[in-house]
């Protein structure tokens, strides 16, 4: 397996790239990635939470698992993931400059698991931006809107989910070493990821492309 590209994305940004049918990925970190694809050949198609969920009558994907189109066609399928102690998200959306100001004006909510508040309370502890902005950035190349950046594949982001309730925990639970998630592309794709802030404990991720 030849690698062809190998790029650090720094905390709090995002990066885009290009890649054929055939190649893997490799989204590499130990904090969260906000991930989205799109078909190169019709940037129209994009990556879809719920068909990916729907499909496959769950809410958690890992190894042999697929991502799907909003057109329920496969656009990658996971082939190796090593995040052993938790699960990737597939119901949050992105963090974003005016999310973090809506929980921090008490008018949005995020709940943690272990008791913990990590929410920024004050003006200058909020972050101008998160993975909203980010992808937008690095998508603006493809003309791509930031009304038209799907719901992302979350990865390393691991979820309580009350079963009764349905209420959504964030959790501390992150990679204890590097840890990485590989996934085949079924299509040419363009894909963004985007190394989340996650209020100032986020990381620098890599994203690295192989040959087959
Ligand atoms: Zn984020």
């Amino acid at each position: 397996m030849g690698i062809l590209k190998s790029q650090v994305v720094p905390k709090n940004s995002g990066a885009a790239f290009e890649v054929e049918k055939g190649r893997r990925l490799r989204i590499a970190g130990r904090s969260i990635v906000d991930f989205v694809a799109f078909n190169l050949r019709d940037l129209m198609e994009r990556f879809d939470q719920a068909r990916t969920k729907t499909n496959q009558a769950k809410i958690f994907i890992s190894t042999g698992d697929i991502l799907y189109s909003k057109r329920n066609n496969p656009m990658l399928t996971i082939v190796a993931d090593t995040f052993k102690g938790g699960r990737h998200d597939l119901q949050k959306g992105m963090c974003s400059r005016k999310r973090f100001e809506m929980v921090a004006a008490g008018i949005a909510k995020r709940v943690f698991a272990e008791g913990v508040d990590l929410n920024p309370k004050r003006a200058e502890a909020i972050p101008d931006h998160g993975c909203w902005e980010n992808l937008s950035t690095a998508l603006q190349p493809w003309n791509i809107a930031p009304d038209d950046v799907p719901s992302p594949f979350n990865i390393f982001q691991c979820m309580r989910i009350d079963p009764d309730t349905g209420i959504m925990y964030d959790t501390m639970t992150r990679p204890q070493s590097e840890a990485y998630i590989d996934l085949r592309p079924e299509m040419d794709l363009l894909f963004a990821a985007s190394a989340c802030p996650e209020s100032g404990r986020g990381q620098a991720i890599r994203v690295e492309i192989f040959d087959r």
